[in-house]
């Protein structure tokens, strides 16, 4: 039987795996029930497992029966604070949590591309490594799992990676979808507090008066995106929350800014952060004011290697055929912690749609909302497209 016919007939086991993630969502790190839920899944499976120290991850080494490298495949695995309202009978048994992002289905497929590897394991040139990973909505679980060794878990570095996505929206079901270079934007946070010294608002003049600074800080952010910024790699400067004072006629202590910024190059990320806080300092010194504002870490641009994009496109043509794979005309300006993966090894990151038939995939709920929906109808082909790039991926490096 082929591939895409064994993954077929799993279609049933991996809806009903997929379900019962989805009833019960777990967020952050610590994913206890995910993780068992997994590790039955996995269970009897000719595979070495290991689980995480400081997330409740799930690393499992299937070695081929023939000798060669090692290719690895990402599935996370957390859910959202969100309050499902998509009505289906298997929806989430808790308020503020749900798999608004489809986490579900990308551990559901990865576990049922280990079954199908597991069958196939004397034909499989080299290793695979499953990468079960908890925290990817803010919390960096890649870059902890990395941390606690993912890469190296087969013994020495993959030669590629590859992660699948399912989007409720945008694509219609069943589409796979990638590019070559940025596929996700670089996603970085920052709070900024303009300190000045508050009083009456009948004598500002006896103050220093925050708010109008600040004010401009929120204009001359967008002029600096536009006139400093090539428009061909875009950036995006969002000031998406703005507190300051408490009365009309009340001057306050200070105005706080919160902003999120979006690059697709290393070059424009170092920049945009390096010119923010400049013009931040710049404008608040000639106001008399002193501002506090440093970025934080936030997740990478996801950058998929040219030449592993398009072999993920050929073997979704190979197995699936040419209308199931299309190559995404831009990148999204979403951000994915399976950047820190593609930093260390040459992948790529796909995504797949996943709407239902009964959506129109231009109006359906995007991911993260309480309504967004996942068709179950992709599970097996998600399953027999990460089976299939390993054993490709792996065949081809003979
Ligand atoms: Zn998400
Ligand atoms: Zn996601």
């Amino acid at each position: 039987m082929s591939l895409l016919e064994n993954a077929r007939e799993m279609a049933g086991d991996l809806a009903r795996l997929r379900q019962d993630l989805h009833t019960e969502p777990e967020l952050g790190l610590h994913l206890p029930r995910t993780q068992d839920k997994v590790l039955a899944a996995l269970d009897g499976l000719p595979l070495e497992i290991t689980t995480g120290d400081a997330l409740s991850s799930v690393t499992a080494v299937l070695r081929g029966g023939r000798p060669g490298p090692a290719v690895l495949l990402r599935g996370d695995m957390d859910a959202l604070p969100v309050t499902e309202r998509t009505g289906v009978p298997y929806s989430s048994r808790f308020p503020e949590r749900m798999h608004a992002c489809g986490h579900d289905l990308h551990t559901t497929m990865l576990a049922g591309a280990a079954r199908l590897l597991a069958d196939r394991r004397q034909d499989l040139a080299g290793d695979v490594i499953f990468m079960f990973q908890p925290g990817e909505e803010g919390w960096e679980g890649a870059k902890v799992m990395i941390d606690e060794g993912v890469l190296d878990a087969a013994g020495e570095r993959p030669i590629a990676a590859y992660g699948l996505h399912v989007l409720s929206t945008v694509l219609p079901g069943g589409l796979f979808t990638s590019r070559g270079g940025p596929m996700l934007a670089a996603a970085d946070a920052l709070t900024v507090t303009v300190r000045g010294k508050g009083g009456h608002g009948s004598t500002p003049h006896l103050s220093v008066d925050p708010i109008p600074a600040a004010c401009q800080m929120v204009t001359a952010l967008q002029t600096l995106v536009t006139r400093e910024f090539d428009v061909f790699d875009p950036v995006v400067v969002t000031v998406g929350a703005f507190h300051a004072g408490t009365a009309g006629n009340i001057i306050p202590d200070q105005a706080v800014l919160e902003l999120t910024v979006r690059t697709f190059s290393d070059t424009n990320r170092a920049k945009i952060q390096k010119r923010i806080i400049e013009l931040l300092m710049d404008t608040g010194a000639a106001y008399g004011l002193t501002v506090d504002a440093a970025f934080g870490r936030g997740y990478p641009v996801t950058v998929n290697d040219p030449e592993e994009s398009a072999f993920a496109g050929d073997v979704v043509g190979d197995l699936l055929g040419a209308d199931r794979y299309l190559i995404a005309p831009r990148p999204i300006t979403g951000s994915e912690d399976f950047s820190y993966v593609l930093e260390e090894v040459p992948g790529a990151f796909i995504a797949l749609g996943a709407c239902p038939p009964h959506l129109d995939p231009a109006t359906a709920p995007f991911n993260h909302s309480a309504e967004a929906m996942f068709d179950d109808a992709v599970l097996p082909d998600g399953a027999a497209i990460y089976a299939g790039l390993a054993e490709r991926r792996l065949a081809m490096a003979e």
